[in-house]
């Protein structure tokens, strides 16, 4: 039988590699490719994060429109809209993208049972992860595997993901054409920013849409060699240019297909002698996000610590004033509040620079809980993702996954070893600018003289640093050491026997801005602490 279609878009917003909507084209001889914004999502949301998400609606109609059909964007709760559309248009079937997110599995749930109710079809596939989750779940015997390596383990026994599907054509909409709507701008039209009552002052740098996503894959994927050595822990956080592809904003809303990158690679790795591996290679990345999202897909609470079988139970500080100076960069710390500024001015930060504010705001320094700085995160990152932003921060707080918890960040050493003049620094904390390089990491050791020079006063025109983190990471070790051994069970479900397989690639790059406290009587590192003591102390209070 053909259909009349609805395909509902909610994150896959693009024409490449959509399975689900090429047999929606397939199998039908009329098709509404339809968005709902629900609207209570604008108060989860930032507005940067809102800019590219029409960004990208703008471009996904665009994009449509040179094909003969065009998007529908409505405003409500999906199932309304649903059931309003069905009836008006006739519709006999409703695609949409399989998803494991709770938000939307309980939206799939209530759209079978419209359809069930209204006697018409629905039609799903799986397009947002390399695999369906639920095969390496089931490969794993029925639970999903807990580290990464066991999960490469079963990835290699299920062996490569599906290869992308044809793009869509102009030949398919002329097959399966989208009826037209004489009305259609005031009905169906994207909104703008300023219509969700939001403002964004700043510059683009990163435009939503599929166009932008296959534009910087090609880039990227240019440089053959990079591609191939590709290593994480080489990449540069500090860098005024991102050091590693950007394209989480696109991935996170489906607007490049994670297939498609997956195997472009592949392609360039069978080019090249050599190349780097999981977990530190471009793949290797890539497979991050799908290691978590197997395991978010199954485990209860996974945005949570409580109720969490995978999380340690810590009993974190509740400190809302502490909390509010790192969201709005006042910690006092340059290399934190610089990381801080440029999230929220700009919604994208490297890797290590989330890794540098997330250990602060948890087991580093302020022993805050990492379910505070992940509400932070997904209001302001512009590839905010329920999987892969709880994952890191429960890594990052060594609460799953990561259990090196001994290695705890220097908020001043860190940035140093890559930007030791601080150019980027003096980017997002102007403020800061006219510091010599000698201080700009701590300013507040510098003489009065100089910080009256540099036109910035410690204490009065930017703070002091918040805490003294000599002092509290210390404390906050000795808790997290016994956090891990009464927790040992849970801990150990995350573990991996063997070595950690992403400090295989860290542990010699990282060892120099990471201070290893633990034990640090006998060796080196403590004896450069406590040189540093001294100096570390005075801004204690
Ligand atoms: P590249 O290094 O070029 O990697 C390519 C792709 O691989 C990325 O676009 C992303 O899709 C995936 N990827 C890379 N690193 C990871 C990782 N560690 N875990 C899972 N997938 C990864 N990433 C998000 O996409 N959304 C989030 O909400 C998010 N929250 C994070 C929170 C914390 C505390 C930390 C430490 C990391 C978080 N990350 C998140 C992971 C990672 O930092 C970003 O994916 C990466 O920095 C994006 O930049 P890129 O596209 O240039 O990455
Ligand atoms: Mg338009």
């Amino acid at each position: 039988m053909t259909h009349r279609t609805i395909h509902l878009f909610r994150k896959g917003l693009r024409l490449h590699d959509n399975p689900t909507l090429l047999a929606a084209l397939e199998s039908s001889s009329a098709l509404y490719p339809v968005y709902v914004l629900e609207m209570e999502e604008a108060t989860r949301l930032g507005a940067l994060r809102w800019r590219f998400i029409l960004q990208s609606l703008e471009d996904l109609d665009g994009r449509l429109h040179a094909l003969g059909s065009r998007l529908y964007v409505l405003r409500g709760s999906t199932l309304a809209v649903l059931r309003e559309l069905v009836t008006r248009w006739a519709v006999t079937q409703i695609s949409y993208d399989t998803e494991v997110e709770p938000h939307y599995t309980r939206m799939d749930l209530e759209i079978r049972t419209l359809a069930q109710e209204l006697g018409i079809k629905t039609h799903t596939c799986v397009s947002h992860t390399l695999y369906d989750v639920r095969r390496i779940i089931k490969a794993n015997g029925g639970s999903p595997p807990l580290t990464y390596k066991k999960f490469l383990h079963v990835l290699s026994v299920l062996g490569e993901p599906e290869k992308p599907v044809r793009e869509i054509t102009a030949e398919d909409f002329l097959r399966c054409p989208t009826p037209p709507d004489p009305d259609h701008e005031r009905q169906f039209g994207i909104p703008s920013l300023e219509d969700l009552g939001l403002q964004v002052p700043s510059e683009v740098l990163w435009p939503g849409g599929e166009t932008h996503a296959l534009k910087r894959l090609q880039q990227h994927l240019q440089s053959e060699g990079w591609v191939a050595n590709f290593s994480k822990p080489r990449t540069v956080p500090n860098s005024l240019l991102p050091s590693t592809t950007g394209l989480s904003p696109y991935i996170s809303l489906g607007c490049l297909s994670v297939r498609t990158f997956y195997h472009r690679l592949s392609s360039i790795y069978a080019q090249s002698r050599n190349h780097s591996l999981p977990p530190v290679s471009l793949q290797g990345q890539v497979l991050w996000r799908e290691f978590f999202y197997t395991v978010a897909s199954t485990t209860p609470n996974f945005i949570r610590m409580q109720g969490n079988p995978i999380c340690l139970q810590i009993d974190w500080k509740h400190d809302p004033e502490a909390l509010e100076k790192w969201r709005t960069a006042q910690t006092g710390f340059p290399w934190i509040d610089a990381i801080m500024t440029q999230l929220r001015e700009e919604g994208w930060i490297h890797h290590l620079a989330r890794h540098a504010v997330a250990c602060f705001l948890t087991r580093g320094d302020l022993w805050i809980s990492w379910e505070e700085g992940m509400k932070v995160f997904e209001e302001q990152l512009l590839d905010a993702d329920y999987s892969v932003n709880a994952g890191n921060w429960m890594w990052l707080s060594a609460s799953a996954f990561f259990h090196k918890y001994t290695r705890i960040f220097c908020p001043v050493r860190f940035g140093r070893r890559t930007d030791p003049d601080g150019q980027y620094l003096r980017k997002y904390l102007p403020v800061l600018k006219n510091f010599p390089s000698q201080y700009i990491y701590e300013p507040w050791k510098a003489p009065e003289d100089v910080q009256l020079s540099a036109g910035c006063v410690i204490g009065k025109d930017y703070p002091h640093p918040m805490v003294c983190h000599l002092e509290v990471s210390q404390k906050n070790l000795a808790l997290m050491r016994q956090i891990h051994a009464e927790q040992q069970n849970t801990a150990q479900l995350t573990r991996d026997v063997s070595d950690d397989p992403m400090e295989a690639g860290l542990k010699r790059e990282l060892q120099e801005e990471e201070e290893l406290i633990e034990g640090a009587e006998s060796n080196d590192t403590f004896k450069r602490l406590n040189n540093e003591v001294d100096h570390q102390s005075r801004p204690c209070r």
